[in-house]
């Protein structure tokens, strides 16, 4: 198991470096999130003593139920999940960073709680290139003035955009989704909103991460490529499935 975690690490540094040098970037442009669902503690560990140190989850139970198991390590955190306003105080007993920032209400939540806690975290928006129903995140055309409306909040750090980006068997189906985020931050800059530069695009799991480097990528998502498989019957976008 551990062989094959390191193996599996090895692996998707290749195909970053590898798609970096292929559009010309620079590897330390693009970074490497586990996506961690379901993988218990003692794989997490394997992975971060290899060297990686930046893992996110989609629901607050599984930061909590890994967290002792794991404290002895210094892990960065993010929430990548949907997150219910009544999970937000626990989330951020455990996150540095929402990726999965997608509605007004999730805003003011999380400023209310980080105003009583005395700190920011930083925050991507999370947007629906794909046009699926099934997914959450803002409509594009919805994003600038979402934006526009949580600057208020000074206790949000907006480091960037985050999407899924349509998942198919056909490359070329998969490119449009990550193609439009990286129009919605032009879009975002165009507007010069005060205080917004060098935002971070946060897309591409095991699937598509060569496309999302191609497209600019930040930061990629992955779980399948270092993990293996999770045998679920669908995927947890939302922290409310399978509870
Ligand atoms: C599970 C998940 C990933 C990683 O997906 P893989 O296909 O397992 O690499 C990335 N982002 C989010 C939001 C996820 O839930």
């Amino acid at each position: 198991m551990k062989e094959n975690i390191i193996y599996n690490l090895k692996q998707v540094h290749d195909r970053i470096e590898k798609a970096c040098k292929a559009s010309g970037r620079d590897t330390a442009d693009v970074q490497l999130l586990l996506a961690t669902k379901t993988v218990p503690a003692e794989r997490i560990r394997i992975a971060i003593e290899a060297g990686e140190n930046l893992i996110g989850e989609n629901k607050m139970q599984e930061f909590r139920d890994k967290d002792s198991e794991l404290k002895d390590l210094n892990i960065e955190r993010h929430f990548i999940g949907h997150l219910q306003t009544n999970k937000v105080k626990d989330v951020l007993k455990y996150v540095s960073c929402i990726q999965s920032l997608d509605r007004l209400s999730l805003a003011e939540e999380l400023h209310k709680q980080l105003q009583k806690e005395n700190r920011a975290i930083a925050v991507f928006v999370q947007v629906n290139t794909s046009f699926e129903e099934s997914k959450f995140g803002l409509s594009p055309t919805e994003v600038i003035p979402f934006i526009k409306e949580i600057r208020k909040y000074d206790t949000l750090k907006i480091k960037g955009l985050m999407t899924i980006g349509l998942l198919d068997v056909e490359k070329e189906k998969m490119r449009p989704s990550l193609h439009l985020l990286k129009e919605i931050r032009d879009q975002i800059y165009e507007a010069e909103i005060e205080g917004l530069s060098n935002l971070k695009l946060s897309m591409g799991m095991s699937q598509d991460l060569e496309l999302a480097i191609a497209e600019g990528s930040n930061l990629v998502r992955v779980g399948t490529s270092i993990f293996g498989n999770r045998f679920l019957g669908k995927e947890i976008w939302n922290e409310n499935i399978a509870e």
